[in-house]
């Protein structure tokens, strides 16, 4: 039996066609870089998570190939059954010393990371406070805990206070959410009062710091870092590997207690497995490097630099940011994919993010930069949207 016509599958795929927002992978026949290859064309690239250059870099590859001489290729199992290599364990360790916390979880992806911690910590009694323009993987976690969901203004302390302070007094645990480098936004809230005024409440706050680890803080630690926010400002500490740590995964930090409730409560921790050793390796070297290699973050920030007064010469408006992620706000889908071809067509990758990712009315280009581009990339992607857009 076919799916059944009654589901209305086609119908349903021709009007998201219809309004703009169809969707399809773009196939590329290259790793990640400043330049990757897609039908055969090199095209300078803008919408990589690879902040820091190191999806491809060949240590990182080493450190992979030797580790699958040592463990073969799949970890065979969960954690808790018998997929926990020295290599995981060494990988926890490295990333508490990065982040300064007690103790380190890891999880297949930052999507589990985010579910886990949710469906691991909170029932039904309690309440998830989240900003409203947090990743999906944050605002998926409410429903599989069955926390009710109470969301704020993007990045508006105030309206978090009020939050807080119209919940009903009682035993319930209150978590509030957010992301420290919005995705699609590349802002970053004022943390510091985010964690004061959570704490005041009574609450207890979890950072998503997937674009801020490695990339923020002097030392690549992260968003915790840069802002100077403990284990005890923020005791739930959610970051991934798949952006600038260059390899895939995530983990959960805290205190003893938390990573030992995770342990025995967090389903997509428990039900699910471990990723390959190997990868937890090359993580471990990404993590060497991103240590050692300062330039990397100081390189960015040039670059970051340099492409907001670029832009501003040229009478550009960006979104307000000054991190890696870059956005130019379009707002009408079509017009965003159609900004995005002419610059393909000009040889630069930069995607254009339509609705649901983004609110209705807000497609943009979500332009990323990485250490791995040079001076004269940004000026070139400069040039190619003087030429595109005239505001
Ligand atoms: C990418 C991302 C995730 C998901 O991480 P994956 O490891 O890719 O599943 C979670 N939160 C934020 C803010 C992200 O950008």
């Amino acid at each position: 039996m076919p799916l059944p016509a009654s589901w209305g599958l086609e119908k349903a795929l021709a009007e998201i066609a219809a309004i703009g927002q169809f969707r399809r992978p773009r196939l590329l026949e290259s790793g990640q870089g400043a330049r990757v290859t897609i039908d055969g064309r090199t095209l300078l690239n803008f919408s990589s998570n690879d902040y820091l250059g190191l999806a491809a870099h060949p240590a990182v590859g080493r450190a992979l190939k030797a580790a699958v001489d040592t463990y073969g290729v799949g970890s065979g199992a969960s954690h808790l059954v018998c997929g926990h290599t020295s290599a995981h364990e060494a990988l926890e360790q490295a990333l508490a010393r990065l982040t300064g916390r007690s103790r380190v979880l890891l999880y297949s992806t930052g999507y589990m990371a985010n579910l886990g911690v949710a469906s691991g910590l909170l029932g039904r009694q309690d309440v998830l406070l989240q900003d409203k323009l947090n990743h999906a993987s944050l605002l998926d976690a409410a429903s599989i805990s069955g926390a009710k969901l109470v969301r704020y203004r993007h990045g508006d302390v105030r309206h978090l206070h009020d939050r807080l302070a119209a919940l009903q007094p009682s035993s319930q645990r209150v978590l509030v959410s957010s992301d420290s480098v919005f995705s699609m936004d590349g802002d970053v809230p004022d943390l510091r009062m985010i964690a004061a005024c959570t704490a005041q409440a009574g609450a207890a706050l979890q950072l998503d710091d997937a674009h801020g680890l490695g990339v923020l803080g002097a030392k690549g630690g992260g968003a915790c870092e840069a802002h100077a926010l403990d284990e005890d400002a923020v005791p739930v500490l959610m970051g991934t590997f798949g952006k600038a740590l260059g390899t895939a995964g995530a983990f959960v930090a805290g205190s003893e207690a938390l990573i030992e409730t995770l342990t025995q409560k967090s389903r997509t921790f428990i039900y699910t497995t471990a990723m390959p050793p190997a990868v937890a390796a090359a993580t471990c070297r990404s993590i060497e490097l991103l240590t050692e290699e300062s330039w990397r973050r100081t390189h960015l920030q040039q670059l970051i630099s340099r492409f907001k007064s670029k832009v501003a010469e040229i009478g550009l408006k960006l979104m307000p940011s000054d991190t890696a992620i870059q956005p130019l706000l379009v707002g009408d889908s079509s017009a965003a994919v159609d900004l995005s071809n002419a610059l393909l067509a000009r040889g630069f990758l930069v995607v254009a993010i339509r609705p649901p990712t983004v609110p209705a009315g807000e497609a943009r280009l979500r332009i990323t930069l990485s250490a791995a581009h040079d001076e004269n990339d940004i000026d070139q992607l400069v040039h190619a949207l003087a030429a595109l857009v005239t505001q």
